[in-house]
């Protein structure tokens, strides 16, 4: 199936091909008919879906037919890092319509961002703070609203954005088309649908609790203690191409980043305490590949959109199943294949019963010669499953449960 069959005009598709995409991903089948439609949407879609082009190339295309400049697409988003890449994307797929589009978020100067308003845009990308920070100054018109999207609208209310939305969903015209996307459909998310999908139609797409296919699931299981030269070992003996390791703590990353260089392995660290501007060049340099392993908190690390990761670890196991999934879920984007390798202490046995249970599949658990723990951890308890045996060797092997 191509681009053009969806209803998309040239100046969308050529953009597409510009960019490689030979098909579209089965979300972009769904949402792109539908939202040219004018139809309101609910997708349950994750990163690496290909979400963000499911939303922006219909958007822009119903953009392209109107009078410009006026602002008349909202798409709000939880951070910072996934509005510059909304931003990024919209400037990719627009590049040949004569749209504008800007970002703005919190953390860096309100100055520039004012400016960019008062020229006049066709799409901005905001975060909720800062976005009534500006409205609260007269620096948006709202009249003119076509279109709203929720991004990661199960991200938002984590972070305690919901009475921003509320008040931001006050201030638009009720006549428009609004896209809400999230990972998972909460009874918060659902709530926020309600009240921002009123009157209009809504269709869910493609709803699914576990991360892409092509994800292998290894649990290393490991003591607390050895967990940073395990870990040393994995990236020495197998090099994984592009990987991205996940500490709980902005502690723990910069701790965790500053033993490993002193193993010989060149990590970096990324995380909220680290201006923006840094953020910035080290994201720039680990999806550039001038940096193979990052080492990124849960929060900076959101919207961390870099095709080509091949190995995502969980250095400490998430403490919500749900976030696992969206870890793991950045790598295998696209259709690739990629390893999702988990770190597992004594103390987290339980967790990963929980993580086992929500993605369906009971993972092999694996030691690192030299790193054995001094109890073995028991094996995955997921009833009427085949259960993999434990493995010996660093080797990383699909544990696919069949169900
Ligand atoms: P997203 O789910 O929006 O975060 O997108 C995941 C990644 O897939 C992005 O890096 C896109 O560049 C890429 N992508 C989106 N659509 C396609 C497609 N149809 N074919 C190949 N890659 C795509």
């Amino acid at each position: 199936m191509s681009f053009a069959s969806l209803g998309l005009a040239k100046e969308l598709t050529r953009a597409v091909a510009d960019e490689g995409y030979e098909h579209p991903t089965p979300i972009q089948r769904e949402a792109i008919p539908l939202v040219l439609a004018g139809r309101d949407l609910i997708g349950s879609a994750q990163t690496g879906t290909g979400k963000t082009a499911a939303f922006l190339l219909p958007i822009l295309q119903r953009l392209a037919g109107g009078q410009s400049h006026a602002l008349r697409a909202l798409i709000l988003v939880p951070t910072r890092e996934l509005a510059e890449q909304v931003l990024q994307s919209a400037r990719t797929y627009g590049r040949h319509l004569s749209l504008t589009a800007a970002a703005i978020y919190g953390g860096v100067g309100m100055e520039p961002q004012t400016r960019g308003l008062a020229r006049g845009i066709d799409v901005l990308v905001a975060t909720p703070g800062r976005l009534l920070d500006h409205m609260g100054r007269g620096h948006v018109d709202f009249s003119h609203i076509e279109v709203l999207v929720l991004d990661e609208a199960d991200r938002m209310l984590d972070m305690g954005f919901a009475p921003d939305v509320r008040r931001i969903l006050d201030a638009l015209p009720e006549e428009r088309q609004t896209l809400l996307f999230s990972a998972t459909i909460s009874a918060d998310v659902d709530r926020l649908a309600q009240r921002a999908l009123q009157g209009h139609a809504s269709v869910e797409i493609g709803r699914r609790a576990a991360p892409a296919d092509g994800v292998e699931h290894v649990l290393v299981a490991v003591d607390k203690l050895q967990k940073r030269g395990a870990l040393a070992r994995i990236l020495q003996a197998k090099p994984a191409g592009q990987t991205l390791v996940f500490t709980r703590t902005k502690y723990g990353a910069d701790k965790l980043v500053t033993f490993l260089r002193r193993e010989g392995i060149a990590a970096q660290a990324i995380h909220g305490d680290k201006a923006q501007s840094t953020r910035q060049r080290t994201l720039d340099a680990f999806r550039n590949g001038a940096v193979d392993i990052l080492v990124a908190t849960e929060i900076a690390a959101r919207g961390i959109d870099v095709d080509g990761i091949r190995m995502v670890v969980n250095y400490d196991v998430p403490t919500d199943p749900e976030l696992y999934v969206h870890r793991v879920g950045r790598t295998a984007r696209a259709g690739q294949r990629g390893v999702g390798l988990t770190l597992m202490s004594p103390d987290e046995w339980l967790l990963v019963a929980d993580i086992e249970k929500l993605v369906g599949q009971v993972f092999p658990r694996e030691v690192i010669p030299g790193f054995e723990p001094a109890t073995r951890p028991p094996e995955g308890r997921l009833a009427a499953v085949e259960q993999p045996k434990p493995a010996r060797s660093v080797r990383m092997r699909a544990g696919r449960a069949r169900r």
